[in-house]
């Protein structure tokens, strides 16, 4: 998110853009998730900010020169039960008054696109041919490259430890780097730290109901080019996608993950994972895990984000709360920001997604999450 808001300041004319980080530039949530991208939502703002993300992603690689390895082989959504299947067809349905070419598909459709699916439990399915898949990291040094060649500073390993304030405004930004204390002059600062945002926002006495909750992934060996979608079971947020190098990377949803930075890897998640997937593909059953991992979701109360200035701070931004789609809507997110901050061009996301509406109890919904 960082990177991209500096990159599209600096690629329209913006001067003196720094980007700190506390470690290397993958260290967070950017540098461990699955790549996932769609646009296969249930509220029209994610929906349309999806499509605008996803034009993104194809130009990516031009743009940037640099290849992420994106392809859009499609999100394979699973529905088990009538439940399931009604909230695919609202979603289907409010997706197409957007314009996004996704389906409602029996399973016997469904089994055409991926032949080793058990349909025997599924109930329906949909599919967006146009979601895909990017490889994560390439995507972050693609911003961070670009942005440096437009003048931004990238200085990974330098810890924000303060924010210095004059009365509402602030003065300059105070980081850490090895045993030497910076301080940087400015007056705005947007907060992007992702599940550390809360300890950024309360340098300056602000408060944001963010809490980090660990979200597991892994990594199998690899298996000859046989999955086109990325798959996804509404039942247990099951998901797995194939990599260019044939591996099957995916992750679950885990009924309780207690709150925390913790990024440790667990065996339960294995287990829960692997009968998942061999309940879903009988024939996965026997495919050997490599690899796992672990980073954090930063979830808000209402699983929808924090986004704009906030109040008695000035020029103080927040992009966080991203949960599990923020990688898919940092291209678009960051543009916005960015527009707003080099043309003040009027932003109503900063409405919908503000902080005060925890306080007001103007909670918003969202029913395609997935973890
Ligand atoms: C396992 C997993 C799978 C996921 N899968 C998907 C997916 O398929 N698709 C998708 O769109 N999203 C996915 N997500 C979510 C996505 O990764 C995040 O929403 C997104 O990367 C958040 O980006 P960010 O820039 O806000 O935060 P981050 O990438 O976490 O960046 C925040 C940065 O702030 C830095 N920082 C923290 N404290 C300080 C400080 N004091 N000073 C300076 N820097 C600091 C950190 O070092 C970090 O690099 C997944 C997440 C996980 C964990």
């Amino acid at each position: 998110m960082g990177l991209s808001v500096a990159y599209h300041l600096a690629e329209q004319g913006v001067r003196n853009v720094i980007v700190v980080d506390k470690t290397y530039l993958c260290g967070g949530a950017s540098g461990r998730n699955g790549g996932g991208v769609r646009a296969q939502w249930s509220s029209e703002t994610n929906v349309t900010l999806m499509q605008e993300s996803i034009r993104m992603c194809r130009a990516f690689a031009r743009r940037m020169k640099i290849n992420v390895w994106f392809r859009q082989g499609g999100y394979l959504f699973l529905a088990r039960t009538e439940e399931m299947r009604k909230r695919l067809e609202a979603s289907v349905a409010l997706q197409h008054g957007c314009g996004v070419r996704t389906e409602m598909l029996t399973p016997a459709a469904a089994a055409k696109i991926v032949p080793e699916l058990d349909t025997t439990q599924l109930v329906a399915a949909s599919y967006n041919p146009d979601d895909g898949v990017v490889f994560p990291w390439p995507f972050v040094w693609g911003f961070a490259n670009a942005a440096e060649k437009h003048g931004v500073k990238v200085l990974p390993f330098h810890e924000v430890i303060a924010l210095r304030t004059q009365g509402a405004n602030i003065d300059s930004v105070v980081v850490r780097h090895g045993d030497r204390e910076l301080s940087i002059a400015t007056s705005r600062v947007v907060n992007a730290a992702g599940a550390w945002s809360p300890a950024i926002a309360r340098l300056v006495g602000v408060e944001l109901p963010n809490k980090p909750h660990r979200h597991e992934i892994c990594s199998s060996e690899p298996l000859k080019p046989w999955l086109r979608p990325l798959v996804a079971d509404l039942a247990d947020g099951l998901y797995f996608s194939q990599s260019t190098r044939g591996e099957l990377v995916g992750g679950i949803g885990q009924s309780y993950v207690p709150p925390g930075l913790n990024q440790e890897s667990s065996f339960a998640f294995l287990g829960k994972y692997a009968r998942s997937r061999a309940r879903t593909c009988p024939s996965l059953g026997a495919v050997k895990i490599l690899r796992q991992w672990a980073g954090c979701y930063d979830l808000t109360p209402d699983a929808n984000p924090i986004f704009g200035p906030v109040t008695g701070v000035n020029d103080f931004y927040q992009v966080s709360g991203f949960m599990g789609h923020g990688f898919m809507m940092a291209p678009i997110i960051g543009k916005r920001l960015a527009d707003h901050l080099a043309h003040g061009t009027d932003e109503p996301l900063f409405e919908r997604w503000r902080l005060s509406r925890f306080a007001e109890g103007k909670l918003l919904s969202e029913g395609m999450i997935l973890g």
